[in-house]
């Protein structure tokens, strides 16, 4: 395996060309037209491609899991979100939030005292977890 041909053969085995529009049509079908994380409902002109696990920096370089598994649709808001988070990262992350808005936001906190907004206090759950369950 220390051949580097090895390297890139696997690395091509496990492309998937999410320029070609059939291939972008098959990740938009995944969850059904829905973003894998929030689960709206996507257009498909709208969709965005989000690498599940992200690129990876490591001691040879940065490497990026290029399969369709890792393909995931998203929408620009979670996609923005989750940026280069790794998936448990990035939920911890969105649970952090609903601390910093009771932290630091006062407009939210008067929102909450009037029943406007509340939080349910349910762990983060993305939609590709809970589809077809
Ligand atoms: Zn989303």
């Amino acid at each position: 395996m220390d051949d580097p041909l090895c390297y890139l053969a696997i690395f091509f085995m496990s492309y998937f060309n999410t320029g070609k529009k059939e291939n972008r049509k098959l990740i938009f079908d995944k969850y059904n037209g829905h973003c894998a994380y929030c689960g709206a409902v996507l257009e498909f002109k709208n969709l965005q491609i989000d690498h599940k696990e992200p690129l990876r920096r490591t001691s040879r370089g940065v490497e990026r899991d290029y399969s369709f598994e890792n393909c995931m649709p998203s929408c620009g808001q979670c996609n923005s979100s989750k940026s280069s988070f790794e998936l448990e990262q990035w939920r911890k992350e969105l649970d952090l939030k609903v601390h910093r808005l009771n932290d630091y936001h006062s407009i939210y906190r008067i929102c909450k005292s009037f029943g406007l907004v509340f939080e349910t206090g349910i762990e983060v759950k993305f939609y590709f977890e809970r589809y077809g369950s």
